[in-house]
């Protein structure tokens, strides 16, 4: 499985403003900066799109990224997300004000976009790899996936603060290689953090004490302003397996 956090800076830097996962260069999760990359092949070759959460963040450039991959006819791009996300992005983007109501102008044999509903917990196959979706603790509802090809296993919490169900998920499944695991905030701000469901260093560090197999942890979701000492902080707490995500990396499970 190759995966990379898509930069959300030119020229490529470790700043992560936006989040977008690239999973075999054909299956996307979150739309945060997707929409921006100057590769417009690269695009075009995403067929489907796992959201986690509608915070602006992870669907920055969806509406941008549907517009540049859409060609005539009925072969079209399909957003999975919890049905509530859904019927948001339709009442509030593609609402033909903010952006053309795609889903509407979507007919017969003109397709724009498709949507697909996720369940917690019941997982789904596209391009050979199955997504299980996972409930996790942020500010709004958010789901997080578990992603297998049958030969590696990496979970995606998406923003999370402290949470219990997709570890005890992850401790069963059939193999798990790697965790993209945000870290939001530095410890100063860990009230911050707790209140609205993301986590600093000291969290990371108990959060990471749920699962009991060895996995590569790879820190994802510094904020900018704080990156530096966040990543300051993790080195201090010297944590086996655990290394800073690095934008525009191919990672190979
Ligand atoms: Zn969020
Ligand atoms: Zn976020």
């Amino acid at each position: 499985m190759r995966v990379e956090l898509l930069p959300s800076s030119i020229p490529v830097s470790a700043a992560q403003f936006l989040v977008s996962f690239l999973i075999n260069e054909c299956v996307a999760i979150d739309a945060g900066p997707l929409g921006l990359l100057s590769d417009l092949d690269r695009q075009r070759r995403v067929r489907h799109v796992f959201l986690t959460h509608e915070h602006e963040d992870h669907i920055a450039s969806l509406p941008i990224f549907l517009d540049n991959v859409y060609e005539p006819g009925p072969e079209c791009v399909e957003i999975l997300g919890d049905a509530k996300l859904l019927d948001l992005l339709r009442r509030n983007i593609f609402n033909g004000r903010v952006w053309p109501d795609f889903f509407d102008l979507s007919i017969g044999d003109n397709c724009f976009v498709r949507s697909t509903p996720l369940e917690p917990g019941v997982s789904l196959v596209r391009e050979g790899l199955t997504f299980t979706p996972l409930r996790v603790t942020h500010s709004i509802d958010t789901l997080g996936f578990l992603v297998d090809d049958g030969k590696a296993a990496v979970a995606f919490p998406s923003d999370t603060g402290p949470t219990t169900t997709i570890w005890k998920v992850l401790d069963k499944a059939p193999r798990i290689d790697a965790v993209f695991l945000e870290v939001s905030f530095p410890n100063a701000l860990a009230d911050l953090a707790q209140a609205i469901g993301h986590h600093c260093p000291a969290s990371f560090a108990t959060e990471i004490g749920q699962l009991s197999r060895p996995v590569r942890w790879i820190v994802v979701h510094r904020k900018p302003r704080f990156a530096d000492e966040i990543a300051a902080e993790l080195a201090a707490l010297n944590l086996p397996n655990v290394e800073l995500v690095e934008p525009g990396r191919v990672y190979e499970f």
